[in-house]
């Protein structure tokens, strides 16, 4: 999975996910100097000190997935970060544990993640995705 964002003002640096041990983590590669590096405060670059984004790299990639996932996915998101296993999912969302297990690995898929503890560590990083998931779930059940 290769995210990548284009930034007219600023080069933007482009964001990647790598693999270490196991998990995958978020990386910027500076545009200027092409140093790999873990999301940064200041949005400058740590070798050559050069800015690299406007937004930070976790908010940009919230982003672009938000647009991917649909409604159904963001709450099968929310449901499996909170711990539940596809039957329980299916139930609470009114579908069988085949629907739900397409939904989880079209989730996987959109998301780059491998694993269920995977998906739930990328969402804890990426709290506006459970806030948007936790939203949906409520209105499908107290509709106002
Ligand atoms: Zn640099």
């Amino acid at each position: 999975m290769q995210p990548r964002e284009t930034n007219t003002a600023d080069p933007a640096g482009e964001v990647n996910r790598i693999d270490v041990g196991g998990i995958k983590l978020t990386v910027i590669t500076c545009p200027h100097c092409q140093l790999n590096q873990f999301p940064i405060c200041s949005g400058n670059c740590r070798r050559c000190n050069k800015p690299m984004a406007k937004e930070q790299p976790e908010d940009l990639i919230a982003k672009r997935i938000l647009g991917e996932l649909t409604e159904n996915e963001l709450i099968v998101l929310y449901l499996v970060s909170d711990g539940h296993r596809n039957r329980m999912i299916g139930e609470i969302m009114g579908t069988t544990e085949q629907v739900t297990k397409n939904r989880v690995r079209e989730v996987f898929n959109k998301t780059g993640m491998d694993t269920r503890l995977e998906l739930a560590i990328f969402a804890t990083m990426h709290p506006q995705l459970l806030e948007e998931g936790k939203e949906c779930l409520k209105q499908r059940y107290n509709p106002q």
